[in-house]
């Protein structure tokens, strides 16, 4: 009778698996680390298709998704380390130009410490920055992407596609420094 009345007890039918509870938290914490050590894992190779971007945990030639060709985990950190060296120098050398050329730029006519001057208008002092400032931008998504491949061994698609939206205005810029500066 208590044994029904125990088994009826919605009170005690909660508190019965309590031993499976107990227990499942180690089982987690094993699934839980295998499934972070396969996402710390970096993959063998990857398919970069921007449309794909698939990953696999065996070396591959060809995607078996899309069927383009695949890069392995040593060709992924080589572009990875490229595009990072690449993108610092670019963002880092705009930054220097602009950086010495801007006093300048902004004031048109007026002679630096050096006794040289700008001798374009505001507008092309300016839109010179602009364009400055764009490929630094090109850099930084660059160098971003570049060092989280190198991190992960998988590309990141939000900064290519940063990247390349960066190298639009970039183009968008030097059609517009164009205009400015006839020659
Ligand atoms: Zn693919």
């Amino acid at each position: 009778m208590v044994c029904a009345e125990l088994g009826i007890d919605p009170v005690n039918r909660a508190s019965t698996p309590r031993p499976k509870v107990l227990a499942r938290p180690a089982h987690w914490q094993a699934g839980a680390a295998v499934a972070q050590s396969q996402a710390m894992t970096k993959p063998a190779a990857v398919c970069f298709s921007l449309a794909c971007g698939h990953t696999a945990e065996a070396p591959a030639t060809a995607c078996p998704r899309c069927g383009k060709p695949m890069r392995s985990a040593r060709q992924v950190a080589v572009l990875g380390a490229i595009s990072l060296v690449i993108g610092l120098l670019l963002a880092v050398g705009m930054a220097v130009i602009a950086w010495r050329l801007a006093p300048g730029m902004l004031n048109p006519g007026v002679p630096d410490a050096e006794g040289s001057r700008f001798t374009g208008t505001a507008a092309q002092g300016r839109q010179a920055l602009v364009l400055f400032a764009c490929v630094a931008a090109v850099g930084v998504f660059s160098a971003l992407g570049g060092g989280w491949q190198l991190a992960t061994g998988r590309r990141s698609r939000a900064l290519l596609v940063l990247m390349l939206l960066a190298l639009v205005v970039v183009a968008l810029n030097v059609w517009r420094t164009f205009q400015l500066f006839p020659s």
